[in-house]
């Protein structure tokens, strides 16, 4: 027995099902576990890898803001969270941002700042929040109570009260549940761990008409779709949406822990001096890792790329006659197989040298938005390979 894996057994909680090999070190797209066997990346550490491993100008400006200072709290101001807030600002047209560290901190200001929202202009009851069926927001205890599927729904009880399940795509189920009582509707474009499953337009058309005649907030939670990985810095982009409050995380920094609530104007007040707070959010060296990797999607013709590598990545899958379908948008690709599971797919790329990850019965790609065409290619041999094994 490997004594890493030993010692994580010995003295780390037992809440992943981890595969047993070590990573050491990454470079690019490809990553090496302690064997020096390398791994192509089609999953960028749940789409967080933004811009491969280890790129350079993004681990240069990570370091020398390390060498130049590493915290200092949110008693004081810094230029570089002052540099990135009016960047992503900038970039998605929000008026203001609330730095924390992960997904579930920012679904969590999301879900209190609506209901502030609503407390301060309506008082008490108008508190619930209709989240849908299949949604994934987290894993705190609010977060948790958001989220939209029943395994989640256990162990832990009580759960908050609260939130509402609405169906996906069901117009119906969600006039139903619109009522008085509610502050706000959640949702993911995209539905990430439920299975890469895009909204219908028509359905995002209809909670946007109906919350904004009820002045109920949308919030969009984009901590999967955001930050460029589906060819727009932000998903709601493709259906011609720009909700109340969105959510970022995973990839916005690159590698570095770090979560974003971004807020629009009708919210952009909403929180107060006490109301919320963080101590490491907006942390001088997450800032500059998001400063490097917002810069990259912005400069020239990067994001159009984004959506050229996905068509090449889609277009390749679909001649493959194994594959069923292929969901999601851009490089957020969901696979339907007809006869493997999905799971097992996963298993044999990592023996293969390829890193892919799993949603429900699908096969998920998340790869880094820096990879190449070659890069695509060597993957996809390994994938399609393992897909028409007998
Ligand atoms: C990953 C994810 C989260 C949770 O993010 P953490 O950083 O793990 O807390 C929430 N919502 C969506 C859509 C996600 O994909």
């Amino acid at each position: 027995m490997n004594s890493i894996m030993e010692k994580f057994d010995k003295y780390v909680m037992h809440s992943y099902g981890r595969y047993p090999l070590v990573m050491e070190n990454g470079e690019g797209r490809f990553c090496e576990d302690e064997n020096k066997k390398k791994y192509i990346d089609f999953g960028s550490g749940i789409g967080v890898n933004s811009l491969g491993f280890c790129d350079e100008k993004w681990s240069d400006a990570v370091c020398d803001q390390v060498k130049t200072l590493q915290h200092n709290s949110n008693y004081y101001y810094t230029a570089v969270q002052a540099e990135y807030a009016e960047k992503l600002c900038e970039t998605t047209g929000y008026e203001k941002v609330f730095f924390c560290n992960s997904g579930a901190e920012a679904n969590e200001c999301a879900i209190k700042s609506a209901r502030k929202y609503s407390f301060d202009k309506y008082g008490m009851g108008r508190h619930n929040i209709i989240t849908l069926v299949n949604s994934f927001h987290g894993r705190t205890m609010a977060t948790l109570s958001a989220t939209g599927q029943d395994v989640f729904h256990n162990y832990f009880f009580p759960f908050l009260e609260g939130f509402v399940n609405v169906n996906a795509n069901d117009v119906n189920d969600l006039k139903e549940k619109l009522d008085d009582t509610v502050c706000a509707v959640m949702l993911e474009y995209i539905q990430g761990e439920g299975g890469v499953n895009a909204l219908e337009q028509d359905f995002v058309d209809e909670v946007y008409r109906l919350c904004a005649e009820k002045d109920i907030l949308v919030i969009a939670d984009e901590i999967q779709t955001g930050v460029g990985r589906t060819g727009k810095f932000l998903a709601g982009e493709h259906f011609g949406k720009k909700a109340d409050i969105t959510t970022l995380a995973k990839g916005i920094a690159g590698g570095i822990p770090m979560g974003a609530c971004l807020f629009g104007e009708k919210v952009k007040e909403v929180l107060t001096p006490g109301t919320h707070g963080s101590t490491f959010g907006g942390n001088p060296i997450a800032c500059a890792g998001a400063n490097a990797v917002i810069d990259r999607l912005n400069s020239d013709g990067f994001l159009d790329k984004v959506t050229k590598k996905a068509i090449y990545f889609r277009d390749k899958l679909a001649k493959c006659s194994k594959v069923e379908s292929v969901s999601g948008i851009g490089l957020m690709i969901g696979i339907t197989l007809k006869s493997k599971s999905a799971g097992d797919v996963a298993k044999k790329a990592l023996e293969k040298g390829l890193l892919v990850l799993t949603a429900k019965n699908k096969v998920r790609l998340l790869p880094p938005l820096t990879i190449d065409d070659s890069e695509i290619d060597d993957g996809l041999d390994i994938l399609i390979e393992i897909m028409e094994e007998e």
